[in-house]
């Protein structure tokens, strides 16, 4: 059931303990919530399962089994996919380009052509989103850009997603389209690290929530667990504390 396994991770970057022991799991079909103020070691964390960091210390563990991910390779073997903040798309090819991008046939004609957007149609079906595999990148809004890199994780297979802040430039009714697809996700037994400080995403969607505060994992709740209980995790007092009456 457990999908991969962060033990004791530190990393280093001149002048700055980014991340400083931090442990972390993430099961078959759950989204497991990645809690942290700015600066907290979110998107560093999570950069050392998609292999653009390698940890100091500390063990990650894939299926049991310790790993070693150096570079995206690594990382798309394994099964993980990455949504950044910043996304990964090339602008000025299409939508199925985008999604195959490094996986074309070698010399794509126009069948192989026809046969990359009816895949990709397919992807972007399930994904619930309207929008052309013909459709050039830089002509679409920032909604749809994150329901391709979403499609585009569909045709990895991958079995861990990981999306950094994803609502962060939604819409609320994107961000309730959103929630429908990491719904079905789940359903199909994806494991899911979402990276928010959004409270109130946190009991919509989350099961679980690994709070991070100055580089360490400082507890792991229930998502249901209450607002000022987690603001307590997250900056290390109570509100009260904070905004004294
Ligand atoms: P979060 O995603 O939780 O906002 P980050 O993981 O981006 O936090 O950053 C954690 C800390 O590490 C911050 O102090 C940040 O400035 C620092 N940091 C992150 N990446 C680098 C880097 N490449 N070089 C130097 N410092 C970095
Ligand atoms: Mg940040
Ligand atoms: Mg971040």
């Amino acid at each position: 059931n457990e999908l991969l396994r962060i033990e004791g991770i530190r990393k280093t970057f001149p002048g700055v303990v980014a991340l400083d022991g931090v442990d972390f799991d993430l099961r078959r079909g759950e989204v497991h919530v990645l809690l942290g103020e700015n600066g907290a070691g979110k998107s560093t964390l999570i950069k050392m399962l998609s292999g653009a960091y390698t940890p100091d210390a500390g063990r990650i563990v894939v299926d049991g089994e310790e790993v070693r991910i150096h570079g995206a390779q690594d990382s798309e073997r394994l099964g993980i996919t990455t949504i950044y903040q910043e996304f990964n798309l090339v602008p000025d090819l299409t939508v199925a380009e985008n999604i195959f991008l490094g996986r074309q046939p070698r010399r794509f004609g126009m069948i192989d052509r026809r046969r990359m957007e009816a895949d990709a149609e397919v992807l972007l079906k399930r994904v619930g989103v309207s929008v052309s595999p013909r459709a050039l990148v830089r002509e679409l809004g920032i909604a749809r850009l994150q329901m391709v890199e979403i499609a585009k994780a569909l045709s990895l297979d991958a079995r861990v997603l990981i999306m950094d802040e994803p609502t962060a430039v939604l819409t609320s009714e994107e961000v309730d389209k959103l929630f429908a697809i990491v719904r079905r996700l789940r359903e199909d037994g994806v494991g899911i690290v979402f990276i928010t400080h959004h409270l109130e995403e946190i009991a919509a969607l989350g099961d679980r929530v690994t709070v991070i505060r100055d580089g360490r994992s400082v507890g792991q709740v229930p998502a249901r667990t209450p607002e000022d209980e987690l603001v307590r995790l997250m900056v290390g007092r109570s509100i009260d504390q904070q905004y004294p009456r």
